[in-house]
C-alpha cells in the first residue's frame, strides 16, 4: 500500500495493454496492469474462433496508428502471442485473476480495491470491454436449452443444425467457420448486412452462392421454445424452424454497474462522459478500449486510446510541475 502507482491500469485486453506498454515507452516506471482472468486478452481468447482472421481494420474502420504500439493483420494466435512479446518486452508488472470492485478518489490519490489486495495510484485507466456480459435477445432463454444457446463458438461440435443470429463481422465470421462442418443458417432483422467490413460481405456472399451457408435476413425472431430437447426459434412472421443449437453474436453490455461503482458519470444512455483526452469527469481517471466507443470496438484504436491518454498525462504532469518549479524535479521523480 506504500507504494503509489503513476497509473494502475484496469483491464488486460488490447486497450489495457495498449495503456501499460506506452506508459513503459513514454517513460511512466511504476505502471501495474490488472486483470481479472488468468491471463491477458480474454476477450479475444473466449470469443474468436481458432485461426480466426484478425483485421487492423476492423469493420471497415481504417484505422492509422498514432502511437509506438505497431499493430498488423493476423489470426488470433497470432495476436496473443504479439500481445504476451509486448508484456515480455516492457516487462509490464501484471496481476492476473486480480478482479477490481471499485475505485475511489481520495486527497488526489486513487486507491483501486481488488480481490487480490488494494492498490494506489496517481491515474487510472478503465479499459474493461463489454464482452464480460454479451448482449442477450429481449426474449426469454428456456432454462432447458441454456447449454444450446450460445454466445461464442466453445460448445460448437460437428454435423449439428446451427443459427447463428447477428448482422455483424462475428456474426458472418461465426457462421462461415461453423458450416465448414454443420448446417448453418445466418439470421439477422435487416434485409441485407451493410456493418461487416467488405472482406467479410464478399465471404458471406460466396458461402451463399456455394451453398454452404442459408441466409435469413429481413426477419426477427421472437420467441425460443423446447422442442424435444432441440431449439425451435419462432419468427415474428409466425413461421417456425428448429436447431440444435442457437449463436447469438451481437456484441456486448457497458458495464454501467462498475463504471457507477468507480463514480464515473454516465449519460441517458448509460455511456460513460469523458473528454478528447479520454478523462472522465474525475481529473486522472480515464476510459479506453471498447467501453469509450458508442458501439463496435477496434484493437488498433484501442492501442492508439492508450497513446493518447498517456501523452496527455505525461503533458499535464510536466506541465503542472513548471508551474511549480520548487517541487521539479523530485516531485516528477517520485510520481514516475
Ligand atoms: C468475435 C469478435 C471478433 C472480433 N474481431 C476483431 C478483429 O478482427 N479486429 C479488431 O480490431 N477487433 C476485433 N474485435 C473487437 C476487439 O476484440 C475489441 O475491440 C477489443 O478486444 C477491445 O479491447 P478492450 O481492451 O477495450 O476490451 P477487452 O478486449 O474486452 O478486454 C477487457 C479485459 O478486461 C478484463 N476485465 C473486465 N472487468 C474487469 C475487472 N473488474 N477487473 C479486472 N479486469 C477486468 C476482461 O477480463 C478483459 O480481459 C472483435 C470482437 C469480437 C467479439
Amino acid at each position: 500500500m506504500d507504494l503509489i502507482y503513476g497509473i494502475i491500469v484496469i483491464g488486460g485486453g488490447p486497450g489495457g495493454i495498449g495503456v501499460a506498454v506506452e506508459s513503459k515507452i513514454l517513460g511512466i516506471k511504476k505502471v501495474l496492469l490488472v486483470e481479472k482472468s488468468d491471463n491477458h486478452s480474454q476477450t479475444i481468447r473466449k470469443f474468436y474462433k481458432d485461426q480466426k482472421r484478425v483485421d487492423k481494420d476492423w469493420q471497415g474502420q481504417s484505422v492509422v496508428l498514432d502511437g509506438n504500439i505497431d499493430f498488423f493483420d493476423g489470426t488470433k494466435e497470432s495476436t496473443i502471442d504479439y500481445f504476451d512479446s509486448l508484456l515480455d518486452n516492457h516487462l509490464i508488472d501484471a496481476k492476473f485473476n486480480c478482479e477490481v470492485d471499485k475505485v475511489i478518489k481520495m486527497n488526489d490519490i486513487f486507491e483501486v480495491y481488488t480481490n487480490c489486495g488494494n492498490f494506489l495510484a496517481h491515474n487510472v485507466i478503465i479499459s474493461v470491454g463489454r464482452m464480460g456480459k454479451p448482449n442477450k435477445p429481449s426474449y426469454e432463454i428456456p432454462v432447458s436449452l441454456r447449454t444450446q444457446v450460445n454466445f461464442n463458438l466453445d460448445r460448437c461440435g460437428n454435423d449439428e443444425s446451427i443459427i447463428v443470429i447477428g448482422g455483424g463481422d462475428s456474426a458472418v465470421e461465426y457462421a462461415c467457420e461453423l458450416s465448414q462442418s454443420n448446417q448453418v443458417t445466418l439470421c439477422y432483422r435487416g434485409e441485407s448486412l451493410t456493418r461487416p467490413n467488405p472482406t467479410n460481405i464478399e465471404m458471406f456472399h460466396k458461402f451463399v452462392s456455394e451453398k454452404k451457408l442459408t441466409p435469413k435476413l429481413g426477419i426477427d425472431i421472437e420467441s425460443l421454445e423446447n422442442e424435444h430437447g432441440k431449439v425451435k426459434v419462432i419468427y415474428t412472421d409466425g413461421t417456425s424452424q428448429t436447431f440444435d443449437r442457437v449463436i447469438y453474436a451481437l456484441g456486448g453490455t457497458t458495464p454501467v454497474d462498475f463504471l457507477k461503482k468507480c463514480s464515473v458519470l454516465l449519460d441517458d444512455r448509460g455511456e460513460p462522459v469523458f473528454d478528447e483526452n479520454y478523462e472522465t469527469q474525475i481529473k486522472g481517471l480515464f476510459i479506453a478500449g471498447d467501453i469509450a466507443f458508442k458501439s463496435g470496438g477496434s484493437i488498433a484504436i484501442a492501442l492508439n486510446h492508450g497513446y493518447k491518454i498517456v501523452s496527455y498525462i505525461m503533458n499535464t504532469k510536466t506541465k503542472e510541475d513548471s508551474h511549480y518549479p520548487s517541487l521539479s524535479p523530485s516531485s516528477m521523480e517520485a510520481y514516475i
